[in-house]
């Protein structure tokens, strides 16, 4: 599968690893760790995290986790709504480097829309990026609206991705977001593509029609479900993998070609909504 290459980033694997609830434990910290450190050896070397995970538990953890191996990671974090202000933004994403242990994020996202500050958060992310300490800048759960008034913003064209829940059951933002996003040439990052806990992941990976595609490709229903995110270019997927079976898993799905009949099954067994619909969010 083809990599992509944000604005000013280098290019990687479009598969990379989500890191929401990790780094809240302390027992559960080694295993996190060679979670991580493994998908990196796998190629994932997008890391997604926020100031939010775990209070900076999470952030601290992949400081740990990317010991002597900055490098090879892309690492993505985000700044919460509430720090977003011109000052607050500069000083959570100095907060955010310290715990991760580097100098800089490939790329930094506004978490999610709440105020009419955003403006100033722009503002912040530009100097951020004059600074050198963010090689990119993005939103999440932005809706078609927000993006437009982001894009209206001085220095706000330089947005270059939106992170939105994205996946077979999840298919809303196909209708106007998507588009959008490709036609501008913003990276859509779609978190939970497996699902957004364990049973709603244990139920779609039950799914007959993924069954019957991944036997076919003699591959496993979640490969399937990650490479069918994937299959178009302008899109990353991050999952979230605690577990080292899981991480190795998901690497595979790298490898998964999907053809037109396997496409027109899953689009049958997972259609996108009739309409556009407001956009979901977790
Ligand atoms: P999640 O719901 O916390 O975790 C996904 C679940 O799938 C975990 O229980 C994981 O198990 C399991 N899993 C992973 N690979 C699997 C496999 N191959 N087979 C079976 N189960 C598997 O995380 P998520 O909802 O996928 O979210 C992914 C990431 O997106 C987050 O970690 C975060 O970085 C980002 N996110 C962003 C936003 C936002 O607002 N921007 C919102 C939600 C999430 P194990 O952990 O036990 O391996």
């Amino acid at each position: 599968m083809d990599a992509f290459k944000l604005p000013n980033g280098r290019a990687v694997a479009r598969l990379g690893q989500g890191t929401w609830r990790m780094g809240e434990q302390r027992a559960r910290r080694a295993d996190e760790i060679a979670a991580l450190r493994l998908g990196l050896d796998l190629g994932l070397a997008l890391i997604d995290t926020a100031e939010m995970y775990g209070d900076g538990g999470s952030e601290e953890m992949i400081g740990e986790a990317l010991a002597g191996r900055r490098d090879e990671a892309y690492l993505v974090s985000k700044v919460l709504p509430t720090n977003a202000s011109r000052h607050g933004t500069i000083a959570a994403c100095e907060r955010s480097l310290e715990r991760l242990g580097t100098d800089y994020l490939d790329l930094y996202l506004l978490h999610w829309r709440q105020s009419e500050r955003l403006a100033e958060t722009v503002d912040a992310f530009e100097t951020l990026a004059k600074k050198g300490s963010i090689r990119a800048w993005g939103v999440s759960n932005f809706d078609r609206a927000d993006l437009e008034e982001c894009v209206a913003l001085p220095g706000g064209d330089m947005v270059s991705a939106n992170q939105v829940l994205y996946g077979l059951e999840h298919r809303g933002i196909e209708w106007d977001i998507a588009p959008w996003c490709r036609s501008r040439e913003v990276t859509i990052m779609a978190y939970s593509p497996l699902g957004s806990s364990s049973s709603s992941v244990r139920r779609l990976l039950g799914e007959r029609a993924l069954k019957a595609v991944a036997e076919r490709r003699a591959a496993t229903p979640a490969q399937v479900a990650l490479a069918w995110t994937l299959r178009n270019p302008g899109v990353v997927a991050i999952p979230k993998a605690a577990r080292i079976e899981h991480v190795r898993e998901n690497a595979g799905a790298l490898s998964v070609d999907l053809d037109d009949a396997d496409l027109r099954e899953l689009d049958a067994a997972f259609p996108a909504p009739p309409r556009g619909t407001s956009l979901e969010m977790l």
